[in-house]
């Protein structure tokens, strides 16, 4: 018999898959993580699991107390699965904007979700939550956009997994970036173990990465308004500004010519790995992270 005890251990160790629908120059490859296969359904149940076991480790949080994250959703996910696993209580800030049914499944997965106004962006989502610390006793902060523990969790899984199930032969990394904890984790380890390895962050329009302004957008769980402090900026070997357009065609194409359901940060990362196929070496393997699926965006029209 095989099995397990708990939806914790069926975290992390998703299939990865090969792009096959496009002809791409010879000898090129895309592969690309399915994380939308993680119990909660996104990249985000390895950083809620990570951040509290470390907090744990760390004597910083202890069973019975109450940790307070702003999240645009699928750290909230991940980080009520963890709450669950570590027997803590989990209150989540959240701008308005995002999507219903993962500030749904937050709840569903016994946490208290509290909206912040769209316009104050992220930001006022960082504000509410600081003043929710101040006021509960025993409470944590797991700071996923300050935190060195949300890169190291994929320095630590997702980075050797990759390298793992592909022998090594990776040529080029295209990851999208939200906190930038999954790029710089992974970025990082690639990098140590393949020192000519080009790692290409990915970005929608809206983020300030390639100088632009802060702005709107509808790719969700991408963009960045501010820099945290475990980016550094050697690692962008290459930026990609997605638009919104040709990350939503590209997931509804690869839906109906794959099977696969990707989210719209999933359509951007897909886009920015074919821009760098059309110009890539005969023998160039890519590999990129398809971190959600579609399904939890069905409401706000990602097929319309
Ligand atoms: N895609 C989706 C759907 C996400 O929710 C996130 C996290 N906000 C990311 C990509 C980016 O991950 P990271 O925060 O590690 O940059």
């Amino acid at each position: 018999m095989k099995y397990v005890k708990h939806v914790s251990e069926l975290i992390g160790h998703t299939p990865l898959i090969e792009i096959t629908s496009y002809s791409l120059p010879k000898g090129v490859r895309i592969f690309a993580k399915l994380e939308y296969f993680n119990p909660g359904g996104s990249i985000k149940d390895r950083l809620g699991q990570f951040l509290l076991k470390r907090a744990f480790d760390e004597g910083k949080l202890k069973e019975g107390w109450t940790i307070v994250e702003p999240t645009a959703g699928n750290t909230g996910v991940g980080l009520a699965l963890a709450a669950i696993q570590f027997k803590v209580n989990a209150i989540f800030v959240t701008p308005e904007k995002f999507s219903l049914e993962k500030q749904t499944l937050m709840r569903a997965l016994g946490a208290t979700v509290v909206n912040t106004p769209t316009a104050f962006g992220m930001q006022g989502a960082i504000e509410k939550a600081k003043e929710l610390l101040e006021e509960i006793p025993h409470s944590f902060y797991p700071g996923q956009f300050q935190n060195f523990a949300n890169p190291d969790t994929y320095y630590e899984s997702l980075g050797p997994e990759l390298y793992e199930e592909l022998d090594g032969k990776i040529d080029i990394f295209v990851a999208g970036a939200g906190s930038g904890g999954t790029f710089m984790g992974t970025s990082r380890f690639l990098k140590e173990k393949l020192p000519h390895i080009k790692t290409v962050i990915v970005e929608p329009e809206g983020s300030i990465l390639n100088g632009g302004e802060a702005g709107s957008h509808r790719t969700e769980g991408i963009g960045m308004e501010f820099l945290p402090p475990f980016i550094d900026r050697d690692y962008f070997d290459f930026i990609h500004t997605i638009s919104d357009k040709d990350a939503f065609f590209r997931l509804a194409e690869i839906g109906r010519n794959e099977g696969l359901l990707i989210g719209s940060s999933s359509g951007a990362a897909l886009e920015a790995c074919l821009r760098e196929a059309k110009q890539a070496e005969p023998g160039t393997n890519i590999v990129t992270i398809f971190p959600d699926s579609s399904e939890r965006y069905i409401s706000s029209g990602i097929y319309e």
